[in-house]
């Protein structure tokens, strides 16, 4: 069985002690729909028995009234998923729910271990047998063969094995336990709604965005190596690695999150507008309009607009509908599988200057053909400007990148890249100025890897990391 390297985009929810917990996990899982679309799932629990429901596909399609009425219980984890497509999407679609000498558990995971498949080849060497192919199954592995006698404590110990991009929410039969790892890679927040079954509710999830939609108050982040246990006994909070440098994800502020969420305490509306700003004091263009690239560029472009005084129009508009698959008509449309997301606007483009704002180029194809949808919509000139520095290394930690000899930054120059994509000139941000424009400071510390190639961890898959020998080429 192939092992699934470090392609999980997630977002994870939790519930403690509501008579609804099944139905807020999904209105949860649906609002962090965006950090995952291929698989959703969610596990709930009455204190006896474990319900789980998995299933491929959007979470709004996935848990219908019937599925939901059969989530029973007030304590509830659910997880949505971006993976590798084939026959191991649904077999990896968390949680992971198993039933082991600590009794019974249900685990979610965002974020991506490096030494899984280390911690995997001994444990199977010693007798242990894997049913996914995914990096989380090895937590539940390591729980169970814990010599710790409670579960708080041997999911302690196994949280000490484990190296890497971790955001969990656990599921026993009385208590949900939320975990970040120490360097605090991803998000995780808590929340409380007034009015429990016994007391409050207590709410986990990847994004406060998720916090809005389930009337739930943002109280506080899940802390870097810190595991937060709520049970009958109230919440109590311990640290189970010392302390570490924290690497929080900058992408998570340059285009994963919500911009209506607040994630490492601070909020990525506020992050993406200063990209934006400062893309315009770093890299001013003389052009007549401020056009971003839905969504992702959207909160970027209205600083870029606000800082340089070049009003911002809405020139390409996105298709919010578009499924996994279309059938194409057979006289191929040119850029067909943008087209299908993005269609320019004429009468806002023809004859004008443009400045285009993006998040990033990562492979460059979608920019190149977002650029040529532009020209010929009738734009006299186009320049186009990055929310960030140029993406010259694979994420290991829960971001699917491809590898480096994909990643065009990795094997072009600037002049390289913007001949390529055809561009009458293009710009990076800094990486100071993303630091700064993200709120970097002694409190807070990003990692910024996909951008340095400095990882904070060591193992790091040396194939992946290698560089093109050929240029690349569409
Ligand atoms: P390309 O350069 O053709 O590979 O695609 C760049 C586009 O992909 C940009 O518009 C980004 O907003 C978007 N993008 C960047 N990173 C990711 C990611 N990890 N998952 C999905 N889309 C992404």
């Amino acid at each position: 069985m192939a092992f699934d390297k470090f392609k999980d985009e997630c977002g994870v929810a939790a519930i403690y002690s509501n008579p609804e917990a099944g139905k807020l996990a999904y209105l949860g899982l649906h609002a962090l729909q965006h950090r995952g679309q291929e698989s959703a799932g969610i596990v709930s629990t009455d204190g006896v028995t474990m319900y789980a429901h998995r299933s491929m596909g959007l979470v709004v399609d996935i848990f219908s009234e019937d599925v939901l009425e059969k989530l029973k219980g007030t304590l509830a984890i659910g997880h949505t998923r971006y993976s590798t497509t084939g026959d191991s999407a649904l077999l990896n679609a968390q949680p992971i729910m198993v039933d082991c000498n600590k009794g019974m558990i249900a685990l979610a995971h965002n974020g991506n271990l490096v030494n899984a498949q280390l911690i995997r080849s001994r444990l199977e060497a010693q007798g242990s047998i894997f049913q996914t192919t995914s990096d989380t199954e090895v937590i539940v592995h390591l729980v169970a063969q814990s010599r710790e006698q409670t579960l708080p404590e041997a999911i302690a110990d196994a949280l000490r094995r484990i190296e890497g991009a971790f955001s969990l929410v656990i599921m026993s039969r009385d208590r949900v336990f939320a975990v970040r790892d120490p360097r605090g890679f991803r998000p995780l927040s808590m929340g409380r709604i007034a009015g429990g079954v016994r007391k409050d509710t207590i709410v986990f999830a990847s994004e406060t965005c998720a916090f809005d939609l389930i009337g739930a108050t943002y109280e506080r982040d899940v802390n870097p190596g810190e595991m937060l246990v709520v049970g009958p006994e109230g919440i109590y909070s311990r640290y189970f690695a010392s302390q570490t440098a924290q690497s929080s994800c900058i992408f998570e502020h340059v285009y994963f999150s919500r911009p209506d969420s607040v994630i490492f305490g601070r909020s990525v509306a506020e992050s993406r507008e200063k990209l934006g700003r400062q893309l315009a004091v770093e890299a001013p263009a003389e052009a007549d309009l401020v056009v971003p690239v839905p969504d992702s560029g959207v909160a970027a472009a209205m600083g870029y607009a606000a800082e340089s005084g070049i009003p911002l129009r809405m020139g390409l508009i996105r298709n919010h509908y578009v499924g996994r698959t279309f059938i194409e008509p057979e006289q191929r449309v040119r850029d067909f599988g943008v087209r299908l997301k993005l269609n320019p606007v004429r009468s806002v483009l023809a004859g004008q200057r443009v400045v285009l704002i993006d998040d990033s180029i990562v492979r460059g194809t979608t920019s190149r053909k977002i650029v040529r949808m532009v020209r010929d919509a009738g734009a006299r000139e186009v320049h186009l400007r990055i929310s960030c520095p140029p993406t010259i290394s694979p994420c290991f930690y829960g971001v699917d990148t491809p590898s480096k000899k994909q990643l065009i930054a990795a094997n072009k120059s600037v002049e390289e890249i913007r001949e390529y994509i055809d561009a009458d000139s293009l710009a990076y941000l800094s990486l100071e100025g993303m630091k700064q424009a993200c709120g970097e400071s002694e409190s807070l510390t990003y990692c910024t890897a996909c951008y340095t190639g400095k990882y904070p961890t060591a193992f790091v898959d040396v194939e992946e990391i290698k560089p093109a020998e050929e240029p690349v080429r569409e």
